[in-house]
């Protein structure tokens, strides 16, 4: 279904009021192979939205916006110790992971209420509460922008990363995912080293996928503001990651830093510190400002525009650079030019 100048408000979690010029809804595979493979009709440039809920419009679009709506869930594969659910892109991410916990499949559960659509969780390797995807794509499926060709992704040729992918890097805007695969597991490996996630699955009963989800949400709501109410794209920024002697040297200054080592043995800063450290929680300008409880959010209290969200993020971003000597890098993608 093809819609010409479509008010986007309703398609980014921050909640911007901007224009998109053109803005194709795509139902299955084959109508994305059959509009991509007449791109030259298509007004240039073109841009893929899933749920809106990692982005910053900074003004109208004057391309075309392709929307995925494959919505599918379907068993392909089936063992005594996994299950592979090939999933269309335009499914729900949180439909998924509810699905997945009903029916005691594990490994998407720490996922739990992370915003947006199956099709985006392997461009930015969405990750929470020690897991990441990755640990969990079987392959990825997608349509050549260019020529509406068919490709495959096994894991290892998405070439995962900490909130990052191929399809950030040297395929940024080149493929359309049509389908994700997901190899879980039939008996619950369950993950709840990561902060008070233990302990708040442990208020909720037997540790179990349904805890797990449920101890999750709980954690989620009582920090991180509801788009529906408050605009936001969660995190606006990655946690930075640096070198372990200049881990050390930081805490010298500032003992109370805290830092971890991840899985990968990168070792990671809180960003919200930082930011948090240079003043910035609940500072408002107008109708941008830092969230009150997690100063990596940037929320918009109604009428603010991109311009105005982008300018705060990167005002923080000058001050942790100033203080710290640690350069920010946006988690939020920012749409700045069509
Ligand atoms: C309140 C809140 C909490 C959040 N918490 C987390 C969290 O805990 N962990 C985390 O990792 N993220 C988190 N996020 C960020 C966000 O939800 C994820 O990045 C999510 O996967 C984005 O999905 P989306 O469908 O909204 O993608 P969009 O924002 O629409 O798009 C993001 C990027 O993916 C590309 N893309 C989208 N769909 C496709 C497709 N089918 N094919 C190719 N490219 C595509 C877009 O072009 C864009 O580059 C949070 C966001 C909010 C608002």
């Amino acid at each position: 279904m093809i819609f010409k100048n479509i008010s986007l408000k309703k398609y980014n979690t921050f909640g911007l009021d901007y224009n998109a010029d053109c803005f194709i809804s795509i139902k299955s595979e084959d109508e994305a192979i059959s509009i991509l493979k007449k791109r030259g009709s298509l007004k240039e440039p073109l841009f893929i939205l899933g749920g809106g809920s990692n982005l910053l419009f900074t003004r109208d679009f004057h391309g075309t916006i392709i929307h995925p709506e494959i919505e599918s869930i379907k068993i392909v594969d089936k063992t005594q110790d996994y299950a592979i659910v090939s999933t269309g892109a335009g499914v729900i991410w949180d439909d998924l992971v509810r699905w997945t916990v009903e029916n005691g499949y594990g490994g998407l559960e720490n996922l739990s209420q992370i915003p947006g659509m199956v099709g985006a969780t392997p461009v930015q390797n969405i990750g929470a509460y020690g897991v990441e995807v990755k640990d969990t794509i079987e392959k990825v499926r997608a349509i050549s922008l260019k020529d509406g060709s068919i490709r495959e992704f096994s894991n290892e040729e998405c070439m995962f990363a900490y909130r990052n992918s191929i399809f950030k890097g040297e395929l940024k805007g080149k493929y359309l995912i049509t389908n994700v695969s997901f190899r879980l597991t039939t008996y619950p490996l369950l993950n709840t080293i990561y902060g008070s996630l233990k302990e708040e699955t442990e208020k909720l009963g037997p540790v179990s996928l349904i805890t797990v989800r449920q101890a999750v949400i709980n954690i989620r709501t009582t920090k991180l503001p509801d788009p529906v109410k408050v605009g936001n794209a969660g995190s606006f920024f990655k946690n930075p990651v640096v070198s372990e002697s200049f881990a050390l040297v930081l805490r010298q200054n500032w003992p109370k830093m805290p830092y971890y080592t991840d899985p990968s043995g990168d070792i990671k800063i809180a960003a919200g510190w930082l930011i948090d450290q240079c003043g910035w929680k609940a500072k408002r300008r107008g109708d941008a400002g830092v969230h009150e409880n997690q100063a990596l959010v940037i929320v918009n209290y109604g009428k603010a525009t991109g311009e105005d969200i982008l300018k705060l993020s990167e005002d923080i971003r000058e001050s942790v650079l100033e203080k710290f000597g640690i350069e920010l890098e946006r988690e939020v993608e920012v749409i700045l030019s069509t």
